[in-house]
């Protein structure tokens, strides 16, 4: 079905790597670090090298984020529930995520990328593309900028990444999937390091690939694509001009019609700040009682606030998400006049909005959110504030922050809307927070100024006051899911790439 002459497609394109505009002539830089978070654990307890390492949430709602090679000879890949990881791979070593460390060596990566470019978009933790048009006079073409950030990863790092180089984002990506390393049921091949796609073997490349690989195609569009016979990209790229379009709707057509022809304009654009900062985490068994869910709330609140004010921000908008037993969601959402950042403001805020949720059934995950950011000391915001709904919807089709843990209480309802008790409380909470903001400034100082010296768990909320002193948890860890003999971790949810 793979068709990778340019003859017989329908469609009408330029000369790859010919086409006009400020795009022209891009040179764009993919880097993937290899099974990152397994590496790092590998790197960081050597007896764990050769063993099938699984890093992710052991416990039986747990989900793999990383596995190491040798796990995936058996099967196992991420994304998978563990306890599917545990039966393929029986002996597999499941150790819980660090995601302060894995931080730690991202930002060194940072640091290496930055040296080539300023033009470093991150993706996540251990994924970047890079454009290096401009940084080929003194660094050389793209292959040979690629093999050097290879070099330096591995002498500065001991880790190990794979870059793909093409024309476009899309061919950059796909250049360093197939620049890794492959598991087979009886090897582990190593990978080719650099893979570069050269302009005019873009179709070449592109065409005999399934049309999973394509940015939009998920599970569902791929069932109903395959239902047309599109196997491969080649396939999309030969069906009469405008049929994908009818056939998946205008957008989503037109959209994989030119991936499928290798025409990606999307731009490198460097990183900006984080959009929102928050926590949330899915229960080990699910949670009835509002206590207990409250309880939960205020240690989030808690870890987002100060995170909040280490990033120097203040928040107007105050989500609160919960997703029941049988997977429906909920989310509520609060914008304030002014910016808040104090842990008991933004707790008030974020108790009314869980107090205007009907707990029908059990809850499985809750999550505080807080976006729209301003300066602190900037009294009130003028309306220049996007707000969340604005600011939170980059992504979209181009599906490029997976691993974002940011979500937009695009589909939530403000609260109160349909009650208005609720809606009572909830302007008693506002009034309430704007009070303790006024007055909880240089308590929050102090706060932070103490956690610095004497650690996170040194002060805190009452209501996290256990017999075993505090719980607070750094921020990410244990973040895919808890395990058994664990309480429910703390995920971080903030959006911040790479
Ligand atoms: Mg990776």
């Amino acid at each position: 079905m793979a068709d990778a002459s340019v003859g017989r497609t329908r469609h009408q394109r330029p000369e790859p790597g010919q086409g006009a505009g400020p795009l022209a002539g891009r040179v764009i830089l993919h880097v993937d670090m290899d099974a990152f978070f397994a590496s790092v654990e590998v790197l960081d307890d050597p007896s764990l090298t050769g063993q099938p390492v699984v890093v992710g949430g052991s416990g039986g709602r747990g989900v793999v984020a990383a596995c190491t090679y040798e796990a995936r000879m058996f099967g196992v890949h991420s994304a998978m529930p563990s306890s599917v990881a545990r039966r393929l791979c029986p002996s597999a070593v499941f150790v819980d995520g660090r995601y302060h460390r894995y931080m730690e060596v991202s930002t060194k990566l940072r640091g290496i990328l930055e040296s080539v470019t300023p033009l470093v978009e991150g993706i996540s933790l251990d994924e970047a593309f890079l454009d290096v048009t401009g940084a080929r006079q003194l660094l050389g073409d793209g292959p040979s900028i690629g093999a050097d950030i290879r070099r330096r990863v591995d002498e500065e790092l001991h880790l190990t990444c794979s870059v793909g180089v093409g024309r476009t984002k899309l061919m950059a990506k796909l250049a360093s999937k197939a620049a890794k390393p492959v598991a087979t049921r009886t090897e582990i091949r190593p990978g080719r390091g650099v893979v570069v796609v050269a302009p005019e073997r873009e179709l070449e490349f592109l065409h005999p690939l399934p049309v999973r690989a394509l940015w939009g195609v998920g599970p569902v569009t791929g069932r109903r694509l395959e239902a047309l016979g599109v196997r491969c990209v080649g396939d999309i790229a030969a069906l009469p001009a405008g049929s994908l379009e009818r056939y998946l709707g205008a957008a989503l057509g037109a959209h994989l019609t030119a991936l499928s022809l290798g025409e990606d304009p999307r731009p490198v654009v460097p990183d900006q700040a984080a959009k929102s900062i928050g926590h949330e985490e899915t229960f080990a068994t699910d949670l009835w009682d509002r206590d207990d869910l409250h309880r939960h709330l205020n240690r989030m609140v808690d870890a987002s606030t100060t995170n909040l004010r280490q990033s120097r921000l203040a928040a107007r908008t105050i989500s609160v998400k919960i997703r029941f037993a049988d997977f429906t969601m909920a989310t509520r959402s609060h914008s304030m006049d002014s910016p808040i950042d104090a842990s008991p403001a933004v707790g008030a805020v974020a108790a009314a909005l869980l107090d205007s949720v009907e707990l029908h059934q059990g809850v499985r995950l809750l999550g505080v959110s807080l976006s729209g950011f301003g300066d602190p000391d900037a009294g009130l915001q003028l309306s220049l504030d996007l707000g969340p709904a604005m600011s939170e919807q980059g992504g979209g089709a181009s599906g490029q922050n997976p691993s974002s843990g940011g979500w937009a209480p695009l589909d939530g309802e403000a609260a109160g809307a349909h009650d208005p008790a609720a809606g009572d409380r909830l302007a008693r909470a506002n009034d309430q927070a704007a009070r303790i903001q006024e007055s909880w400034g240089s308590v929050s100082a102090a706060i932070d100024a103490i956690r610095a010296r004497y650690g996170g768990s040194s002060v805190g909320p009452a209501s996290l006051v256990g017999p075993e002193g505090l719980r607070v948890r750094r921020r990410g860890e244990a973040q895919w899911g808890p395990a058994d003999d664990q309480g429910p971790p703390s995920n971080d949810g903030r959006a911040a790439t790479l």
